[in-house]
């Protein structure tokens, strides 16, 4: 017997490490050791493929990771759209990062990368549906207070706490 590299469950050896599921799998190459939502970017230390993006056996099967990583999250997942990312990162993993859409909504979001995506600042209009999402699932874990929200999220403090509250944003 061997243990999980994630989760030290006793499991059987498949392929070179020991995993339990998919799921630990998932996550040890993610370089996590848990599921719990963060901001930053999953990086991948598994395969990457030559078109950038992770990808990671299921199954016997190869599936890109941050797709494996949209199912996994997502009870919605829809397998007709594509998955994306939201921050330029192809090899991210991290489902806050992640959302679904066509493929004009990808090469919308590659004219977004090359010029003002970058200027997020100042007021709430500078955010996405996204990251307001974000921000309330953050805030409501409990480990973020709202100033450090609005660091990360480089808006105000009154920013956050109008999208909190929903004075703001009141349709997502
Ligand atoms: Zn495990
Ligand atoms: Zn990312």
């Amino acid at each position: 017997m061997n243990v999980c590299e994630t989760c030290f469950k006793e499991c059987k050896k498949s392929f070179s490490k020991a995993f339990c599921s998919d799921r630990c799998r998932f996550l040890y190459y993610a370089q996590r050791y848990n599921d719990l939502p963060s901001y930053d970017c999953w990086n991948w230390r598994g395969k990457i493929g030559r078109d950038g993006y992770a990808f990671i056996m299921i199954q016997g099967k190869r599936i890109r990771a941050h797709r494996y990583s949209h199912r996994m999250f997502y009870r919605d997942h829809d397998p007709n759209l594509l998955v994306l990312h939201s921050c330029d990162n192809k090899s991210c993993v991290n489902p806050m990062h992640l959302r679904q859409g066509t493929v004009q909504d990808n090469s919308n979001d590659f004219g977004k990368s090359q010029g003002h995506r970058k200027g997020k600042s100042v007021n709430t209009c500078k955010l996405d549906e996204l990251d307001v999402k974000n921000i309330r699932k953050l805030y409501a874990l409990g480990s973020n207070t709202q100033k450090s929200l609005a660091t990360m999220f480089n808006v105000s403090q009154n920013a956050i706490s109008y999208i909190i509250r929903r004075i703001n944003w009141k349709h997502v």
